[in-house]
């Protein structure tokens, strides 16, 4: 049964929300429901990449057309 430290209170699991959260202070408390195991919702590291190398190449681009570089 989750335990909350900051409210010292016991939680049921049926009485969580989904996302495992505490319903008083918010803490995590659980694993989120509804995700499958291991799947991280955050962006991968490898399209985090991909944008910053576009954003770099778009800003080469524009100072090539602004004609301040070669
Ligand atoms: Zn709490």
């Amino acid at each position: 049964m989750p335990w909350c430290e900051d409210c010292a209170k016991f939680w049921n699991p049926n009485s969580l929300p989904v996302d495992g959260r505490c319903p008083s202070c918010g803490i995590q408390l659980a694993e989120p429901l509804g995700l499958p195991e291991g799947e991280d919702i955050r962006a991968p590291w490898h399209f985090k990449l991909l944008v910053a190398a576009t954003v770099v190449y778009l800003g080469w681009r524009t100072l090539q057309l602004a004609g301040i570089v070669d």
